[in-house]
């Protein structure tokens, strides 16, 4: 078999860590990439995701046929809903691939490693008539897995469950798969790439979480500064600018102190100095520079040390950063039970400190670092109060006057070989309403005004991107971790990066109007949004239109509201 003709199909992951729905690329598409470019420098590897799949109808068949290879990249949760594109569905993987049958197809990604997630909770194996469709399900790392077919020839000489052992077999990969960003449909727009610094979790050595698939990989091993900067030089060469270290368990422990012997081994500030400072070096002009997720553990028992990496991460990173706290539960039974990572007061003091370093608002409108928190239901020993502590707990965030980013609420997805796998989803199927409406009442107590006080009314956010149309209604996002949606109640030109003042809230979104706001064409609904604007002023601007100067401006609206607006109209 010679493979010459590639076609990477990416079906979007959206792991613990690491994110692939745009405007994330993932490592698998580029790692992959890198493989095969490593093997073939020659070989031409077209690289396109489900949604262009879908969009091009009968055309995918068409191009699938034309390919010596077919690579599909999918994951395993059920298909959630996300305003950057649809993940493949099940019933494509089925369909489509029982079509197609000239070039040899591989599955991979978490739906080829760990199967499907199903209602209610629990991965299954991926169903027979799927797996038939294809003659490589990939359960170890893709691209050693696919190294060894071009290499081999062959796909009966190979260990699909191959998984590298170290950073420096697949450096080649990782450097070569970097062009294939060219080729991503977000690529010049707001493309984030998604970037891997280790993997495996310190926690191995107690057992880690009961729920976490993480310790399978045992205790983790790092990507050196080198390799990662080197990776990021070559992305910005390429032309993206936006970047998040998005890929381990804990940035806070990257390459920490007492790996193997601690459960939280001791931050180590001057090597993630080393990383970040690397990083700005090769990329002075970069847009974003984003983390994801951060033990709390480590924070609670190494308050001084994490309090020197969340000022260092500050320094070079861009504003509006999340660490995102995977606090899980804050009932003790449930903590103890699944080993979890801290107690809730020890959350609380991680959520504190962590305020004390980055709650100062950034360029871009937003605070500088803020904890996000994960919550985690359907564990061992979970009851009804579990969902009282927790409503207690986030209150209790908010009237100490703390800020969080975001609160995260899912139901466990159980894997095999974790120990929730022996427990399934009985606790999941006993609390089904209670979530139900626990959640809904967060969203409505907790979530709006945690908004209200991070993102304030009057605020500007910077550097906004447009992305969709609906209803009239144009819906844009920063780009970066965790990006509040902003819903602008009018039709903007898409794809451009724009700056908008926040008038309103709702649970998960900010309704926001443009700044300045062309005061001469603005519609009367919009102006009427203005913040402070009263009625009387609205009628002279009315009345007045179209408004000259400045001084004229600033006669009719006051000084201090001059600032919502401009006098030309709107293009960028
Ligand atoms: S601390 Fe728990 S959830 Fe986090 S990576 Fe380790 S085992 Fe997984």
């Amino acid at each position: 078999m010679d493979f010459n003709r590639i076609l990477i199909l990416d079906g979007y992951t959206d792991e613990p860590a690491g994110l692939g729905v745009p405007p994330y690329i993932d490592v698998y598409p580029r790692y992959i990439a890198g493989a095969v470019w490593t093997v073939k420098p020659d070989a031409m590897v077209k690289y396109i995701t489900v949604d262009q799949a879908r969009m091009m109808g009968s055309e995918f068949f068409r191009l699938a046929e034309s390919m010596d290879m077919v690579i599909v990249i999918a994951g395993m949760a059920v298909p959630g809903k996300y305003l950057g594109g649809t993940p493949i569905r099940l019933s494509e993987l089925d369909e489509w691939f029982r079509l197609i049958s000239k070039p040899l197809k591989i599955l991979t990604g978490p739906a080829a490693r760990f199967g499907i997630g199903i209602e209610g909770g629990r991965v299954a194996e991926l169903p027979e008539k799927v797996a038939t469709n294809f003659d490589v399900i990939v359960k170890g790392d893709p691209e050693v897995v696919i190294y060894d077919i071009l290499r081999e020839r062959s796909i009966e000489r190979i260990d699909p469950y191959k998984l590298r052992n170290s950073y420096s077999e697949i450096e080649e990969f990782i450097i070569r798969g970097t062009r294939i960003v060219l080729q991503h449909p977000n690529y010049g727009k707001n493309l984030i790439v998604e970037i891997e610094t280790f993997r495996g979790c310190p926690r191995v050595i107690t057992g880690g979480c009961s729920f976490c698939i993480e310790p399978l990989y045992g205790i983790p091993k790092f990507r050196d500064q080198k390799s990662i900067v080197k990776e990021i030089e070559h992305l910005y060469r390429l032309g993206v600018k936006h970047f998040r270290l998005g890929r381990q368990p804990d940035i806070f422990a990257y390459k920490s102190i007492g790996v193997g012997e601690f459960e939280f081994p001791k931050p180590n500030p001057e090597e993630i100095r080393k990383l970040f400072y690397g990083i700005r070096c090769v990329a002075p002009n970069l847009k974003t520079l984003h983390i994801d997720n951060v033990n709390p553990g480590t924070v609670y028992h190494h308050p001084d040390e994490s309090k020197k990496v969340a000022k260092i991460i500050i320094e070079y990173h861009t504003p509006g950063d999340v660490a995102a706290y995977g606090i899980e539960s804050v009932d003790p039974k449930v903590i103890k039970l699944n080993n979890l990572k801290v107690m809730p007061d020890e959350a609380m003091e991680a959520i504190k400190i962590l305020n004390e370093v980055g709650a100062k608002r950034g360029w871009n409108g937003l605070p500088e670092l803020l904890p996000g928190i994960n919550f985690v239901f359907g564990l061992i020993g979970e009851t009804k109060e579990t969902y009282h502590l927790a409503y207690e707990f986030l209150k209790e965030v908010y009237n100490r006057g703390y800020m969080v980013r975001r609160i995260n609420i899912r139901q466990v997805l159980v894997f095999p070989h974790t120990r929730m796998w022996h427990v399934g989803t009985k606790y999941i199927e006993k609390h089904r309403g209670i979530f139900k409406v626990f959640k809904e009442k967060i969203r409505r107590e907790i979530d709006v005004p945690m908004l209200r006080r991070v993102i304030p009314k009057g605020t500007i956010l910077r550097n906004v991107f447009t992305e969709l149309h609906e209803n009239n209604h144009t819906y844009a996002r920063q780009v970066g971790s965790y990006p509040i949606l902003v819903d602008i109640p009018m039709k903007l030109p898409l794809h451009k990066f724009m700056d908008f003042v926040i008038v309103d809230h709702g649970p998960r979104s900010v309704t926001g109007i443009p700044y300045p706001l062309d005061i001469n064409n603005a519609p009367l609904r919009i102006l009427k949004l203005v913040p402070g604007l009263d009625s009387n002023t609205l009628m002279r601007i009315i009345k007045c239109r179209p408004i000259r100067d400045l001084n004229e401006l600033v006669s009719i609206v006051g000084k201090d509201k001059a600032k919502y607006f401009t006098l030309k109209p709107q293009s960028r």
